[in-house]
């Protein structure tokens, strides 16, 4: 036995340069040595993975194995039931572990700084712990929304008041809104933090109003009470401000509260489903008290990022997912952050209890993906864009080299590939092109999107149109 160990060991440190180093330590590292039988080196793994991710390096690992048995060794990896349930507790152990940890850190900063933020943050602040900035993954498409965030929570009241984050459903307004609170909370805890969704500011006027007078005949107590609420804060944060579009008594509160504050240089930050000049029914001195900080707006992110979501939530949960699956989830789940998430939670649970491996198969299953009912399809995306830019679908699929039709035949291109599951190859075929080409156009669209602001909201349009 003693044998067998040392010979592995011997053997990493063989196969330590010569291995990538992540697939080194996430599925060589736990492999344990278990017999030499017959020139048959065993090994066990409790990752039933690991078996076809090490098909690769085989060879790597048999040479490595020869080289320190002086003689020609075959390595064999057999999955082992115990050795997996093993390794699930002791991954939970390091959740749980790492959790108190953080709880432990958090109540250090806070007794350190002689202030009661913990309970702040567990009550009147409405904070959620999960939104914070460091698990907020920045893309093309919410760049400028997190810098700016990021730029407020540093210096709440000075530079950008209000900052009005708008953006499409479930893109990350409110993660950074709320990352913004934890961030000012945790660094500036003498800071009264409080965020409200508009809805509460709401439903609270009403009640106020309603409760109107109490028992000592004061009739103003209860909006008193109100207004106070919420201009004691030194930075109020408001979730989804459209809502009270075309209330009017609501947009004169809001407006009255924010006028306090503004004067007195505390923070404000917003954020909509709407830039404020879609606010229609709403007054124009409200509208431009919106707009007189900064606008940022957050897009629809792009492929890579909501590949780089997935990678995050899985390994913050500690989930080994292939990249065909992630590439697979993210291309189907393209325009909404939640419902992505939504599906990577629904496959992490359903695998961990049935105990299958996390495949495309699998998944297609699971989230009850059928091929035929996907109605994305490089052809559709051709004719909306095509009708977005007011040319023709053969002049998409032609030559033409005219500006405004290799403009839109770059974005048609570079949609088909976020927006469907095609290879380029694939994809070239539609446009009737090469395949570098097609990866060479989806390249410039996408670095372009970076600076130019013109062609990010164009694609967020037909985005959009698309998935109507
Ligand atoms: P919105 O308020 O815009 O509707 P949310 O902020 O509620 O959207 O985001 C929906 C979900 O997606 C949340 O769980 C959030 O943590 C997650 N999410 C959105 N954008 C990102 C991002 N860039 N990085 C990590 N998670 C994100
Ligand atoms: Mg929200």
């Amino acid at each position: 036995m003693e044998d067998i160990k040392q010979i592995w060991e011997e053997v990493l440190e063989l196969l330590k340069d010569k291995i990538v180093a992540t697939t080194y330590e996430t599925w060589v590292l736990p492999l344990v040595p278990h017999s030499l039988e017959d020139n048959c080196f065993c090994v066990l793994t409790g990752q039933n993975l690991a078996i076809q991710i090490l098909q690769k390096n085989k060879k790597e690992i048999s040479k490595a194995l020869s080289q320190v048995c002086k003689k020609d060794v075959f390595f064999k990896i057999i999955y082992d039931e115990d050795l997996h349930k093993q390794l699930e507790k002791e991954k939970q152990q390091a959740k749980k572990e790492e959790e108190k940890e953080f709880i432990k850190n958090l109540e250090k900063k806070i007794v350190s700084s002689k202030y009661d933020g913990l309970k702040q943050m567990r009550s009147d602040c409405n904070l959620n712990l999960k939104y914070k900035f460091d698990n907020f993954v920045v893309g093309a498409s919410n760049k400028f929304a997190y810098a700016v965030s990021v730029a407020v929570a540093k210096d709440p009241g000075k530079q950008y008041n209000p900052l009005f984050i708008y953006g499409g459903s479930g893109l990350g307004k409110t993660h950074l809104l709320q990352a913004i609170g934890h961030d000012i909370l945790f660094n500036k805890p003498k800071l009264k933090v409080k965020y409200i969704k508009a809805e509460e500011f709401i439903n609270d006027l009403v009640n106020s109003i309603a409760k109107g007078m109490d028992k000592t005949g004061d009739k103003n107590k209860k909006m008193n009470e109100f207004r106070n609420k919420y201009r004691n804060a030194d930075v109020l944060l408001i979730d989804d401000i459209q809502l009270i579009e075309g209330k009017a008594r609501t947009e004169e509160e809001m407006f009255n509260t924010f006028e306090s504050l503004h004067n007195a240089g505390k923070q404000i930050v917003f954020t909509s489903d709407r830039s404020p000049d879609k606010f229609e029914n709403t007054p124009d001195r409200l509208k431009t008290r919106f707009q007189m900080g900064l606008l940022a707006d957050i897009q629809i992110p792009d492929l890579e990022t909501r590949m780089a979501i997935l990678t995050k939530l899985a390994s913050d949960r500690n989930i080994v997912i292939n990249n065909n699956v992630i590439e697979f989830l993210a291309s189907v789940y393209n325009k909404n952050i939640r419902e992505l998430e939504g599906a990577f939670n629904t496959i992490s649970a359903y695998s961990s209890i049935n105990d299958v491996p996390i495949t495309v198969d699998s998944v297609k299953k699971i989230i009850g993906y059928n091929e035929k009912r996907k109605n994305v399809t490089v052809e559709g995306i051709i004719d909306i864009v095509a009708g977005f830019y007011n040319i023709s679908v053969d002049d998409i699929k032609s030559t033409n080299r005219s500006a405004k039709t290799a403009y839109a035949r770059q974005v048609a291109i570079y949609l088909a590939k976020e927006l469907t599951n095609e290879s380029f190859p694939f994809i070239g075929n539609c446009f009737n092109r090469k395949h570098t080409t097609i990866m060479y156009s989806h390249k410039t669209v996408k670095t372009d999107m970076q600076t130019d602001r013109n062609l990010a909201a164009d694609i967020n349009k037909i985005i959009n149109e698309i998935n109507k």
